[in-house]
């Protein structure tokens, strides 16, 4: 961190300042120009409220010249993580395919889908039960039902369960039956339920927010992280652009980014990136030629009849398809599935 002072600033101000900055446990250097003076800070500065030292009379800016997030860093844990789950892993050179419809809608339905995916070459079994949808008037998912659909899935298919928790006040049944929950895009920055899923020990699926930066999400699995729950698995699911044709703008750029800045997983979700079937599997292996862990996409048994996100569910063929392409492809990048 770099802290600028104004002009003309009396050295009794500077030591007070110093003194200021010091207690925080940092070292600090100043250094003198022509016609200003910075002071430089060595050491953790992630305590230091950058606000504060702002509203001092003398300093005219304050900056940052390292990442704020520590556990999340790549600097701080240079080897990837790596998550055993239900006897598969995600992060290393296993690829992680996840795959199921956007909505648990029926028994018939979930099942169905789990017996195909599984077929296919899946890991785990996507499935909402709590929806964040748009309007209040669309099917808000099936809830408790839906979960308990969902562990009737896991129970006869034998795949582990990925389901979206949108609110602490089911924290407790998502802590005990879903394998892997999901925050979705809209609660990225859901501060409250960030903390309290840095106090329970299962691996989080944290997706993109629409419009959020690469720190500010890597800032979000920092805030989990912080309370204990390290296993923060990211998902770039489309970032709003100006573009209007696709849902989303997928941004391929952000998994080698990623795998720059953490050794986090990251997975990338097709399905909700582009908002139309027919760019799913050109974006599923477009991802895991970026470097991605694998990918959570929306598969259904009948996609024109379903009840959220059919026009982006691909259909059990269609999934079975870029399965064995994916196959193909993950040699070329040292990865398997
Ligand atoms: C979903 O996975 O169905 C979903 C709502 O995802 P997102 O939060 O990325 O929109
Ligand atoms: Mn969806």
């Amino acid at each position: 961190m770099v802290v600028v002072l104004k002009q003309k600033v009396r050295d009794e101000e500077i030591q007070a300042l110093v003194e200021q900055l010091e207690s925080y446990g940092v070292k600090t250097s100043i250094m003198e120009g022509v016609d200003c003076k910075v002071i430089g800070l060595l050491g953790d500065t992630s305590l230091i409220n950058k606000e504060e030292i702002e509203n001092n009379e003398i300093v005219e800016k304050v900056m940052r010249v390292s990442e704020p997030y520590k556990k999340a860093n790549r600097k701080f844990h240079p080897k990837d993580s790596v998550y055993q789950i239900g006897g598969h892993t995600i992060g290393g050179k296993k690829l992680a395919i996840i795959a199921g419809p956007c909505s648990v809608e029926s028994e018939e339905q979930i099942i169905e889908v789990a017996r195909l995916v599984k077929k296919s070459g899946a890991h785990f079994l996507r499935g909402g039960a709590f929806k964040p949808r748009s309007s209040p008037y669309s099917f808000q998912g099936l809830g408790d039902e839906g979960l308990d659909l969902l562990l009737k899935a896991k129970a006869e298919v034998g795949l582990g369960i990925v389901s979206e928790l949108m609110s602490i006040r089911h924290l407790e049944r998502f802590e005990r039956d879903v394998d892997i929950i999901q925050v979705g895009a809209r609660n990225m920055q859901n501060f409250d339920l960030l903390k309290e899923l840095g106090k329970i020990r299962k691996p989080i699926l944290l997706k993109r927010g629409l419009s959020n930066t690469l720190e500010e999400w890597l800032m979000a699995a920092e805030y989990i992280m912080a309370g204990g729950n390290e296993q923060v698995i990211l998902c770039e699911r489309g970032i709003r652009t100006f573009e209007t044709f696709t849902r989303n703008t997928c941004d391929i750029s952000a998994v080698p980014a990623i795998k720059r800045l953490s050794h986090l997983p990251i997975l990338v979700d097709p399905s909700h990136s582009a908002g139309m079937r027919f760019m799913v599997e050109s974006l599923s292996l477009a991802a895991i030629a970026a470097g991605a862990d694998g990918i959570i996409v929306e598969v259904h048994n009948n996609p024109t009849k379903a009840l959220c996100d059919g026009q982006q569910s691909i259909w059990p063929d269609q999934f079975d398809e870029i399965v064995n392409k994916i196959k193909a492809i993950a040699p070329i990048v040292g990865r398997e599935v």
